[in-house]
């Protein structure tokens, strides 16, 4: 059997259609939704992940300012301008992209964003508002692995998720989802004895590791679905995901590419979330 590819630019494209719709529509009412992002030193992964975003934005007819500092910018020079853009009116999400260099205290930062503008969903409150299961914004990555697996109308209720990782990002939030929707759900990370023999159970496996091969194809059930978050280079020096997507994809019954699945779904999930945030400050949400 070979797995039904879950395509993350095919999907991104849909929803990045329909949230061009929902902007036109506020551009229509006199608000133009507005995301800054803010990016500190001179990583080249996070220059490249900054500029997609903003031309995403552009590209939607959402309005998008980057706003680069250098390695050097000081703690409370960036909460100063976290600050300022809590107070325009004309930004409705704020994003600073991590990692930050070691002086500044990343938390400190998000905690300083304010939770209506909070578009990347880490800010305590939205965490606290996902776990309690009110309104607020969802992690871009775990919401947008969560509209893969709606795209493919699989039903959740009663099976068995298992989640490799528990960073607050990307695996906390996307078990709660999972939860959400009634999965049972098992959280596994680097202590885990024996992943292979909870992964061999699972129904749906989200794997946000950071590591080549951690899921292969003797670790899977037959005709899961395999959602691939990891993002590495094999030894060519090409982007991969977590999973040994050759032989996986042999047993699974669905899988997302790495590339071309989770990454693009990521930065349309951004999107979604600042066109809600327009939407609620203009009193359309
Ligand atoms: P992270 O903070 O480093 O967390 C990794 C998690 O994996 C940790 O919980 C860790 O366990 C666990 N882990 C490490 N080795 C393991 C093993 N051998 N078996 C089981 N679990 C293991 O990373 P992250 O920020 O969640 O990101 C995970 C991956 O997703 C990275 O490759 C990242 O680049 C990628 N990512 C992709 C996107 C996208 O848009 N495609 C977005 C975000 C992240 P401990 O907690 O015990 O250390």
């Amino acid at each position: 059997m070979t797995a039904q590819l879950i395509d993350g630019n095919a999907l991104s494209k849909t929803l990045r259609a329909q949230g061009a719709e929902r902007a036109l529509a506020l551009r229509e009412r006199g608000v133009t939704p507005g995301l800054a992002v803010i990016l500190v030193g001179d990583d080249p992964a996070s220059q490249v992940y900054v500029r997609n975003k903003v031309r995403a934005c552009h590209e939607a007819g959402l309005h998008s300012v980057l706003e680069h500092y250098p390695a050097s910018l000081s703690e409370a020079e960036l909460l100063a301008r976290v600050a300022a853009l809590n107070a325009d009116a004309s930004i409705h999400g704020i994003l600073v992209q991590l990692p930050l260099p070691a002086h500044i205290d990343a938390q400190r930062v998000i905690e300083a964003i304010s939770p209506a503008k909070d578009v990347d969903g880490f800010h305590v409150a939205s965490a606290g508002a996902l776990l309690t299961g009110l309104p607020g914004f969802l992690p871009c990555t775990p919401y947008g692995c969560m509209k893969m697996i709606e795209s493919i109308s699989y039903e959740l209720r009663g099976k068995h998720a298992v989640v490799i990782g528990r960073s607050n990002i990307v695996g906390k939030p996307m078990a709660l989802l999972l939860l959400h929707k009634s999965a049972t759900v098992t959280i596994c990370h680097s202590a885990t004895a024996n992943l292979g023999a909870l992964t061999r159970q699972a129904d749906v496996i989200v794997a946000a590791v950071g590591k080549r091969n951690v899921l292969t194809a003797d670790m899977v059930k037959p005709g899961s679905v395999v959602i691939d978050v990891g993002m590495n280079r094999n030894d060519e020096g090409k982007l991969c995901g977590d999973v040994d997507f050759l032989g996986v994809r042999e047993v699974a019954g669905w899988i997302t590419p790495v590339p071309g699945g989770v990454g693009p779904m990521t930065i349309t999930m951004l999107l979604v979330n600042t066109l809600e945030a327009a939407e609620r400050a203009a009193g359309a949400g």
